[in-house]
């Protein structure tokens, strides 16, 4: 199938969106800077990017949910500034969000009813348009079904065709394949294109680079905000551009620990997890010491790995080695025993409890192990010292041993992560993308606090999408794709071309 054909237009036909020199900022952040994208009707075009790139805010002010600081849209070729989501459906735009919205105990008729305002008076009428444009379309949905009773993949056809609804001929969908199994993904991404054939235009959001080339004709890569590729054919790009494209180039760096390799801290052998391709199994030696760094699009099986790490999900076979031991079948509890330590890629899901005071998230995971072992006793006054001691060696802004940990800014919150994970008894540290979406201040202050931790012996396994972050702290780097070691080098022996080939498996 030649994904990359697009549907035939009539010259002079005006594109479907497009969006000019786009800026915004949050609480004076920049968002977006100068970013630019194009729509044509009748294609599926990808916008990828790292977390944070700013995907989701470019389309949300398409949809009609932000204004932009600066910039201009035309839809159509007719000037477009939409102050709301109804207003930018008036000129057919629809967006599905990441996150549902949906009330769980009505039916998906009355969900639709609730959405479609004057252009349905009745439930029988909403389920009727439903059902008349489900077929249409192709998706399959019962009307009468509530919609806690719905998959996640049912769901989103209720979101789609709500959105269609309403009208909509310029469809956005934010990530939508993130929370479908790959057959569901395959069925979507399918639907998108039979969408677009029949002259519709579709945005795809993702930051996953493998459903980008199958399924999409076009392709806009985002970095930092900023348009690091716009609207090229996906038959002119190469996949290993968009690997570096996506990750930015490795720069030389300065901080690097000092690399004085010791005993073998941690060591996998075709450990075997979910969403590998081939059945051979990953393996990794780390040593005391020293930073390997694992660079990789997210989404390549990094999620799988850090999980049968911590132990939090058994690996399908192979082993696991912590400081020497067998440790495949280790509790999680066990294996912080021997010194292993997480920073999981998000923080507040699988580090920090957001409603939990800054002395509670510090003495947590010390709490669970005394309680395991002598049974549970929480000596305040001993947390409360622990938490004000933490709170001037990482320089924990805005923080007192009370207050809610949600109230802290993300760097500030991934310091006090840092604060519990980085304790004397540390041997060896996962560290997944530790300096993601914080600003150019903690994210050094974060990198620091490895390099001199790893300079005093910890080994460290750094999980990160950004090149940058990689170089700034690895002795050796290695690629991971699909859930395999793609190839690895010394840091000094790095460079773009060898490191955006294996990113996107073409070696
Ligand atoms: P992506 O969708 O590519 O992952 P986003 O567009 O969600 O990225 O985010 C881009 C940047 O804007 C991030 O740094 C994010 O934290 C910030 N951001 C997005 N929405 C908001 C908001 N409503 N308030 C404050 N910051 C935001
Ligand atoms: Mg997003």
């Amino acid at each position: 199938m030649n994904a990359s054909s697009g549907l035939r237009l009539p010259p002079g036909t005006p594109e479907a969106l497009e969006m000019v020199n786009i800026s915004k900022a949050f609480d004076g952040k920049p968002a977006l800077e100068d970013a630019r994208f194009t729509l044509r009707w009748g294609e599926v075009h990808a916008i990828v990017g790292e977390n944070g790139a700013g995907k989701s805010t470019l389309m949300n002010i398409a949809a009609g949910i932000y204004a932009p600081d600066a910039g201009e849209q035309r839809v159509n070729g007719e000037a477009f500034a939409p102050k709301s989501p109804a207003d930018a459906s008036q000129f057919g735009i629809g967006m599905v969000h990441q996150h549902f919205r949906l009330v769980e105990t009505f039916t998906v008729a009355e969900n639709a009813l609730l959405n479609l305002g004057s252009q349905a008076r009745s439930i029988r009428q909403a389920a009727d348009q439903l059902r008349h444009k489900a077929e249409e379309v192709g998706l399959q949905i019962d009307p009468a079904k509530i919609v806690s009773e719905l998959s996640t993949a049912e769901r989103q056809r209720v979101e789609i065709l709500k959105v269609l609804l309403l009208g909509a001929r310029i469809l956005i969908l934010d990530e939508p394949t993130a929370v479908l199994t790959e057959k569901e993904s395959t069925a979507l991404l399918d639907f998108t294109r039979r969408l677009a054939r029949s002259g519709l235009a579709v945005t795809l959001i993702t930051h996953k680079l493998k459903e980008v080339a199958e399924f999409s004709d076009r392709l806009t890569v985002m970095r930092h905000g900023r348009t690091v590729l716009a609207s090229a054919p996906m038959a002119e790009v190469k996949e290993a551009e968009i690997g570096s494209l996506m990750v930015g180039e490795a720069v030389a760096q300065v901080h690097r620990p000092k690399a004085n390799p010791g005993e073998m801290r941690l060591a996998l052998k075709a450990l075997r997890f979910p969403g590998q391709k081939t059945q051979q199994g990953l393996d990794l030696n780390l040593r005391a010491g020293e930073v390997l760094g694992l660079a990789g699009v997210g989404g390549n099986g990094q999620e799988e790995l850090v999980a049968c790490l911590s132990g939090a999900q058994n690996p399908i076979s192979g082993t696991i080695d912590i400081t020497g031991e067998a440790a495949t079948a280790l509790s999680p509890r066990r294996r912080r025993e021997l010194g292993l330590r997480i920073i999981p890629a998000d923080r507040f899901a699988g580090g920090l409890v957001r409603e939990m005071t800054i002395a509670d998230n510090i003495s947590m995971t010390e709490i669970a192990q005394r309680a395991q072992n002598r049974g549970l006793m929480l000596d305040r006054r001993r947390m409360n010292a622990r938490a004000v001691d933490a709170i001037a060696r990482f320089d924990i802004r805005g923080a007192a041993p009370n207050r809610r940990t949600e109230l802290l800014s993300g760097g500030n919150a991934q310091k006090v992560l840092l604060a519990r994970e980085l304790d004397e008894n540390m041997k060896i540290l996962i560290a997944h993308s530790p300096s993601r979406g914080l600003d150019v201040r903690a994210g050094a202050f974060v990198r620091e606090a490895i390099a001199r931790a790893v300079e005093q012996g910890a080994a460290c396994l750094l999980i990160s999408e950004d090149l940058q972050e990689i170089m700034a702290l690895s002795h050796r780097v290695a690629v991971i794709n699909n859930g395999l070691i793609a190839g690895e080098r010394s840091a000094g022996e790095v460079t773009p071309e060898w490191i955006g080939g294996l990113l996107s498996g073409h070696a």
